[in-house]
């Protein structure tokens, strides 16, 4: 069900090269969903309406969903649902909370400082996804810290479901009303991040948009980005389990399996220094899959290209490896976890030991599920207070210190040859700072 990759011996110089990856191609999508953002430019909501029709097949009046709507799906809500996304809010506001930046000033010299002033974005435009599964779950992990940064205007977009009259999936609503936010779009896709970014006559344009998504929704971000900040690209799920023979394969498949439930391209990797921990394993994965609700869709998930057990000599090679591949989620299932652990250096989130599955950060951890995939954990962090903060430097310097700078400013300005700067400091002293 499962290839196997042996990396016992040296290790290759690009390990990047030999492990297993999905062939995501967001370059070869951004053609695609090019023509998709050109008309929402030009054409707002009508194009919009037009795109939802084509790709999701619900012919919508209008975008955005009444607020009726979201207070019927709240009404709605399965009573232990509701409870659980209760809970899961809490835990994740007091992990952002704590994410909070404060305002510092430094004194550089007398009468010279720089404050660094954290400022929340104004708008953002949050996707939760809704192709093959849906995700209350990921309006949680969006909303809660733009909320604890600040943000002063949220909207959120999730595609129109059509057994539900064309409204966004119940539970998303639901848990919009959760949160207090009222301004909903049934959109999906490239054209609920286009709509974010250009404004319709129906949604005013956002500074920011954030979520996970499929790749038409990563291509979007990646072709849109500058117009619009985003956040990092949060694609196919993936997990990667650092194990020796001293983890349970009986937990080890379960966790690989809730991961490759997401999608046909999510990928499942276990590194491994313990071939009798792969072959129970393998052993084990077949029934685990048979009994679970989408076994089709994790048996393709799980023998594709970007799935695998791979073999390596020692732990301390399982480290190369795991910081090469850079996963979204690293679980560490070894005899001394929190050293293991203590020693990655890439990725989006790590789970420490045998009870920190990866399902338990997707919605109850704390912790925030929107994180980096396809390698850009080594560059990039989830979403965070952070994401939606910018720090702005003020500069507040005296007359004296101003002064006292001078000269350093001139040499430096006459060095670059751009000699107006330097003026422009001399033009503040006429002739008591010498040039
Ligand atoms: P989605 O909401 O991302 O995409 C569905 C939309 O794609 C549809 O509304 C449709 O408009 C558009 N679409 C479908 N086919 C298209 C086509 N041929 N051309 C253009 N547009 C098209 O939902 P999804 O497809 O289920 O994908 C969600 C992804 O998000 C999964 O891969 C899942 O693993 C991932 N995910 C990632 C994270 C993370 O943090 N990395 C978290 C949750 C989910």
């Amino acid at each position: 069900m499962i290839s196997r990759i042996d990396l016992r011996g040296s290790l290759p110089g690009d390990l990047r090269d030999v492990l297993p990856r999905a062939e995501l191609d967001v370059e070869a999508a951004l053609e695609r969903v090019r023509p998709i953002c050109e008309e929402v430019r030009h054409r707002g909501a009508a194009a919009v309406r037009e795109l939802t029709a084509r790709f999701d097949g619900v012919e919508l009046e209008s975008a955005r969903v009444p607020a009726e709507a979201i207070a019927r799906a709240l009404d709605g809500l399965d009573p232990a649902v509701r409870a659980a996304l209760e809970e899961s809010i809490r835990r994740a506001r007091l992990v952002h909370r704590d994410q909070r930046r404060t305002d510092t000033t430094t004194n550089v010299v007398p009468g010279g400082t720089v404050t660094e002033r954290w400022v929340p974005v104004d708008r953002v435009g949050l996707y939760v996804p809704g192709g093959r599964a849906v995700y209350p779950s990921s309006v949680v992990m969006n909303v809660v810290p733009a909320q604890e940064a600040g943000v002063g205007s949220l909207a959120v977009a999730s595609p129109p479901q059509k057994e539900f009259g064309g409204l966004p999936h119940p539970s998303i609503l639901a848990a919009c009303a959760l949160l207090g936010v009222d301004e909903v779009y049934a959109v999906g896709g490239a054209q609920a991040v286009a709509m974010f970014a250009y404004g319709t006559e129906e949604c005013p344009r956002a500074t920011m948009v954030t979520g996970p998504g499929n790749i038409w929704v990563a291509a979007a971000k990646r072709l849109l980005k500058g117009l619009i900040g985003i956040d990092s690209e949060a694609g196919p799920t993936e997990i990667a389990i650092l194990a020796d023979e001293t983890a349970d394969p009986v937990h080890v498949a379960a966790d690989l399996i809730s991961q490759a439930e997401h999608d046909v391209i999510a990928a499942a990797v276990l590194v491994t220094t313990s071939p009798g921990l792969a072959d129970a394993v393998d052993k084990e994965l077949p029934g685990q899959v048979a009994a679970t609700r989408h076994s089709e869709r994790i048996t393709e998930a799980l023998s594709g290209r970007q799935s695998g057990i791979v073999f390596v000599s020692s732990l301390e090679d399982g480290l190369r490896v795991v910081d090469a591949y850079a996963a979204e989620h690293l679980e560490i299932q070894t005899a001394d976890p929190h050293a293991v652990a203590a020693r990655v250096r890439n990725a989006g989130a790590i789970f420490v030991g045998p009870y920190a599955p990866v399902s338990l950060g997707d919605y109850m951890a704390g912790s925030n599920h929107v994180l980096p995939t396809g390698g850009c954990a080594c560059h990039s962090s989830g979403l965070s207070v952070q994401t939606f903060l910018r720090g702005i430097h003020v500069v507040d310097y005296s007359r004296d210190a101003l002064a006292e700078a001078a000269p350093l400013v001139c040499a430096l300005a006459d060095a670059e040859d751009l000699p107006a700067h330097g003026a422009a400091v001399r033009a503040r002293f006429d002739w008591e700072v010498p040039s």
